[in-house]
């Protein structure tokens, strides 16, 4: 029975980008920087108003058919030598034009109560996502997810690398890790920007990580070492944007 458990979240766990405890812990950092008045309002349209529990949503309904069409909604690809304003925008949607349309079903006095619901745990998820480098990576590779590669032995890809193989390898809880970031981070260094800024950071970022890995190499502890730092940092980030950007929608 416990192998069986075991499995399951094993299998679970490979599934979700920014894996669940990666949103969870971008959640919970922004729960912490809420001002009263948003936490009031958010509870006004979420019946469970963690933003932790809200943020695995999104991911949870891709399989669900009628959820398809949102597919493109978390990620955005771009060659690495062009900005976001310098690559024609994706017609199906991407996570800039996303980002933009939750904030603004959210600030709108004429949209139902769930349609807000919905909109709020998509904004809460892709801030997250914005965050992670490659949800900013090329098209070609589909963001590092044809780049296989071993981690610790086991086959892996690029992508879940960064999504969740490096935060599940401490096996620390997502309120744990909130915990760890809280006490090492500084929100007041934070700086707000835009949509548009968020991404060309990340793609940044991004550059680096394509630089420092290729199909077939075996990564594990060097590789951590190497790269967690960014990591903890983007899921902080991301938290803090992520409570400004709800605290501005909702006690601007
Ligand atoms: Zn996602």
């Amino acid at each position: 029975m416990k192998k069986i458990i075991i499995i399951t979240f094993f299998i679970t766990s490979l599934l979700f980008p920014w894996g669940k405890t990666g949103h969870r812990i971008t959640g919970e950092v922004a729960e912490a920087h809420l001002t009263e008045k948003a936490k009031i309002e958010i509870a006004k349209i979420l019946s469970d108003p963690s933003l932790a529990n809200a943020s695995t949503w999104a991911d949870e309904m891709r399989p669900n058919p009628d959820f398809q069409k949102y597919s493109t909604w978390h990620y955005a690809n771009m060659p690495l030598d062009k900005r976001y304003s310098e690559h024609p925008q994706s017609k199906k949607g991407d996570i800039v034009q996303a980002i933009k349309l939750c904030k603004a079903k959210l600030r709108n006095p004429n949209v139902s109560k769930n349609e807000k619901a919905f909109h709020l745990r998509f904004l809460v998820h892709l801030v997250g996502d914005i965050h992670q480098p490659l949800h900013v990576g090329r098209g070609e590779d589909r963001g590092g997810n044809e780049i296989k590669v071993k981690w610790f032995g086991k086959d892996t890809n690029l992508h879940r690398v960064w999504d969740s193989e490096m935060i599940n390898t401490y096996m620390m809880s997502y309120t744990e890790f909130t915990d760890l970031l809280m006490r090492n981070f500084n929100s007041s260094l934070v700086e707000m920007k835009s949509e548009e800024i968020w991404i060309d950071e990340t793609q940044k970022l991004v550059i680096d990580v394509y630089a420092n890995a290729k199909n077939g190499d075996s990564l594990g502890y060097d590789y951590i070492y190497e790269n967690f730092d960014i990591v903890k940092s983007q899921l902080f980030i991301a938290g803090v944007r992520l409570a400004q950007t709800l605290n501005d929608i909702f006690d601007g």
